[in-house]
């Protein structure tokens, strides 16, 4: 029985987790919940995995959670009252618990970094879905993996995918841990993207995209920011970043294809010339559970992969000028040191105004432009936590400051 802490239970790879948690009783246990302010849904999950311990980022519900855990304590709907703990330490005692064996990291944004780290300085197993923390952070994440132990594994389906080609190359022990030292044999990656919610439409019209637009992916179902990020494919650009750090390769081994039928997740091509996929319907709780039976396979009733259904794979190469967003993460990602947190904390503040309807869908990418380009002078080339932490919060204000100027 493996012992399953989440981080972020609530969201689209929390609530995926848990699913996963229910159809193998026997394989996991929940032990650790935390969730930042849905605090309907949290009951509900504490109702019916009984962890031995709960978290909410929002600490001002702490009482209200206590209020309802009691109720049901009362009717016996619970056995016992789970731990509570609140704000950012309750979210680093749920990525440290004792009893966990593996963190599940879905929160979302750089918000799940210090959890992260927390995870980690425990020693503790990770499926890594948050990647902006490994993103904006790499220059701390992996010397503290190296030293504690932990390992990481990629819970993003095309890393998942990645990963699971690189089982098959024995020799490749490095990639079996994913700490970013460059994996032998391995040439090439060609990273797989639906093309997003905007795929079908000419660049021209773009400007003419509202929330309700951007919000609906033609694919995957999944959180309202990672779906957006899909749409300018700053999704695909941090997951460049993301596959950099994981397997160590350079930018120029790693390439962007559009797959409009996502059924490859992606693809490695070894030494010799050989290219390796992974296939699948797109369901996320395919690599979530990877990372959960990791090294085995569990057998699933999930429906199976019927080619001669799907008909038709195809390929094609990203239009560089109507998604800018993948560019400036492969600058960013070249630049290295603290632009990467610049670009990601920029992204996540431009989305954020996005879906406040205070600036245009074009803006986000010109919000993180400008605020690469304001960085490039104070570029820390080996960051500390702290430095990780400043530039981030800096160029979240920077994004705030440049929208104030230009309605003035
Ligand atoms: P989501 O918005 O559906 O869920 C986010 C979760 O994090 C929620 O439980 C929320 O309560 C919690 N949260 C938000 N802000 C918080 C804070 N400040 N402190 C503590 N908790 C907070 O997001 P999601 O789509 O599940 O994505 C989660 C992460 O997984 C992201 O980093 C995303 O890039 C990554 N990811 C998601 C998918 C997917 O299919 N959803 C696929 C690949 C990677
Ligand atoms: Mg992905």
């Amino acid at each position: 029985m493996k012992a399953i802490s989440i981080l972020g239970s609530t969201g689209s790879i929390g609530t995926q987790t848990l699913q996963i948690v229910e159809e193998f009783p026997d394989q996991f246990n929940v032990v650790a919940l935390a969730a930042g302010s849905n605090l309907n849904l949290l009951v509900q999950q504490i109702e019916k995995h009984k962890p031995e311990v709960v978290a909410i980022a929002n600490e001002s519900l702490l009482p209200e959670l206590q209020n309802r855990l009691n109720d049901l304590l009362s009717i016996k709907k619970l056995p016992r009252l789970p731990q509570l703990v609140g704000g950012a330490d309750g979210l680093k005692t749920i990525a440290s618990w004792d009893h966990a064996d593996l963190v599940v990291t879905g929160i979302v944004g750089c918000a799940g970094l210090l959890p992260t780290l927390a995870a980690i300085r425990a020693g503790k197993d990770l499926a890594l879905a948050n990647k902006e923390t490994l993103i904006a952070a790499a220059p701390v994440v992996l010397p503290e993996l190296k030293r504690s132990g932990s390992r990481l594994l990629p819970a993003d389906s095309e890393h998942s995918a990645i990963f699971q080609c690189l089982q098959g190359t024995p020799w490749a022990e490095n990639a079996r841990l994913s700490t970013g030292i460059p994996t032998p044999g391995l040439r090439h990656i060609q990273l797989t993207a639906s093309g997003g919610a905007f795929r079908d439409w000419e660049t021209n019209d773009l400007k003419n995209a509202t929330i309700q637009d951007a919000t609906s992916h033609p694919n995957w179902s999944m959180g309202k920011k990672i779906t957006v990020d899909s749409a300018t494919l700053m999704n695909k650009g941090l997951e460049v970043i993301e596959a950099h750090y994981l397997f160590g390769l350079n930018y120029k081994q790693i390439e962007i294809v559009i797959h409009p039928q996502s059924i490859i997740h992606s693809m490695v091509e070894l030494a010799d010339s050989s290219v390796l996929a992974q296939l699948g319907w797109p369901d996320m709780k395919l690599p979530i559970l990877y990372c959960m039976s990791w090294p085995n396979r569990l057998e699933t009733p999930w429906k199976r992969l019927n080619l001669t259904e799907v008909k038709q794979l195809s390929f094609f190469e990203p239009d560089r000028k109507k998604y800018p967003c993948m560019d400036l993460a492969y600058a960013a990602g070249q630049s290295g040191g603290t632009m990467p947190a610049v670009l990601n904390a920029a992204n996540e503040e431009a989305v954020a105004q996005f879906l406040k309807e205070k600036i245009h869908f074009l803006d986000i990418p010109r919000m993180i432009e400008i605020t690469c380009e304001r960085h490039k002078n104070d570029l820390i080339e080996e960051p500390t936590l702290n430095d990780i932490l400043l530039v981030d919060n800096w160029a979240r204000k920077e994004v705030q400051e440049n929208l104030k100027r230009n309605s003035l």
